[in-house]
């Protein structure tokens, strides 16, 4: 496979041939075609997989032809240093097609970013705030726009841009092309791509095939007994650094609040905690303040943090890959380690396509003498079901050479 293949512009692949680009990578691959196609697309991809040149490439192709001087993509970013990192593809590759890009976005001179936009662009990479705060002011025209691409969809709407992007999107034609890109589909992008897209192609990549030295287990529970159960199971198991991944941020919050008063050594990371507050937790988790890290998805995206034992999904993850990411934590580094997930009677589906990722069942673990209240585990007692260090041995998979640092096999201390 090489780019020829998608019969791109011949300025547009001298760009790539300059980028030193030989292949195109898997979403390119599966996205160029679709997008130069005009379909709508939901990329689930993260940085890393070539995503941005998968729009950039077929958007410079589009703007070959047509006005120039009028915004006709518009591309939507969390950050600004994502909206730079796609502003200087753009650039690169449409050197010699001539495409004008620029970038929208707070903290500095606004007054530059309206006068540029009165000099005229094709392109227009933003972040939300500043490019409403723009258009507010009656100082760029968005009804020209072709595409519109969501970049990190995931992360504009766990940063609270939602409602941004539902303004912004009220200011551009409804007749148009738009590709929304996400490493996750927590429920609100999922949402917000089934309001905002037409028939759209989905392409999916990056399904890790999850850590051999990780051993997964399934604790079926009631929603309203998960608290007691994670307290009940955080004290009967050896553990290191725990991590403990909620639904929302909300949730998060709550947990992490729940178990400080339970007197154990826990902290929060959710995004709406300004980034200093994260720093700060993710330090705590890292130096040992912390045994306990609760998270959400996307605020615990490439955390690096070593010897994690136990990644205790307390919330069910949205996708199957969600869920190789969140285990992806623990079992690092020659070190096992072992996934614990609670799941309530309508999680059943996303149990099957997990399984079905790890290619093998989760088995399923009751605790003893844990007061299910009217819960009935729709499975047979086992006698493996106990959570006794023994247990570890037995159910580890893959790498068996070394076995948790001493120092992080105390229980979780309270
Ligand atoms: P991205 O996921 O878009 O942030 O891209 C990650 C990195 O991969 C960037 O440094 C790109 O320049 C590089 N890259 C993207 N596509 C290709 C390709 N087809 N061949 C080689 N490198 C690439």
């Amino acid at each position: 496979m090489n780019f020829e293949q998608f019969s791109l512009d011949a300025r547009i692949q001298s760009g790539i041939k300059k980028a030193g680009y030989d292949a195109p990578t898997p979403i390119q691959q599966q996205a160029i075609p679709l997008v130069l196609n005009g379909r709508d697309l939901i990329g689930i991809a993260q940085t890393g997989t070539g995503k941005t040149a998968a729009f950039a490439l077929p958007i410079l192709q589009h703007l070959t032809r047509g006005p120039r001087g009028k915004i006709r993509a518009l591309i939507v970013a969390p950050t600004r240093e994502l909206a730079e990192q796609i502003h200087q593809v753009i650039t690169d590759f449409g050197k010699q097609t001539q495409t004008r890009s620029m970038t929208i976005y707070g903290g500095v001179s606004k007054t530059r970013q309206v006068e540029t936009l009165r000099r005229g662009v094709e392109v227009v990479v933003a972040t939300p705030g500043r490019l409403l705060d723009i258009a507010n002011e009656g100082n760029i025209n968005l009804r020209n726009v072709e595409v519109l691409v969501l970049d990190e969809a995931d992360r504009l709407c766990d940063m609270g841009f939602l409602p941004d992007i539902r303004r912004i999107i009220k200011l551009l034609p409804t007749e148009r092309q738009t590709l929304f890109f996400s490493a996750t589909m927590p429920r609100d992008a999922r949402k917000l791509a089934d309001t905002i897209l037409k028939n759209p192609e989905t392409v999916q990549i990056g399904i890790i095939a999850p850590a051999k030295t990780v051993s997964h287990a399934l604790y079926p529970i009631a929603q309203t007994k998960k608290k007691e159960l994670l307290l009940a199971l955080l004290q009967r198991t050896a553990a290191g650094r725990v991590l403990i991944f909620t639904r929302t941020k909300r949730r998060a919050r709550f947990l992490a609040n729940d178990l400080k008063k339970e007197k154990y050594r826990a902290a929060a990371l959710q995004g709406n905690m300004s980034q200093n507050q994260r720093q700060l937790a993710l330090d705590g988790f890292r130096s040992g303040k912390f045994d306990l890290l609760v998270a959400t998805d996307v605020a615990a995206r490439g955390i690096d943090v070593e010897d994690i034992s136990h990644v205790i999904n307390y919330d069910m993850p949205d996708t199957a890959d969600a869920y190789t990411h969140r285990i992806g934590r623990t079992g690092r580094a020659e070190l096992s380690g072992e996934a614990f997930t609670f799941s309530t009677p309508e999680d059943v589906a996303m149990v099957r396509a997990i399984e079905k990722v790890l290619k093998a069942p989760i088995e399923k673990r009751v605790l003893p003498e844990f007061d299910y209240g009217s819960f009935k585990p729709d499975f047979q007692l086992s006698t493996q079901a106990d959570t006794s260090k023994s247990r570890h041995s037995r159910h580890r998979s893959g790498n068996n050479k070394r076995n948790y640092r001493s120092k992080s096999r105390r229980p979780a201390q309270k």
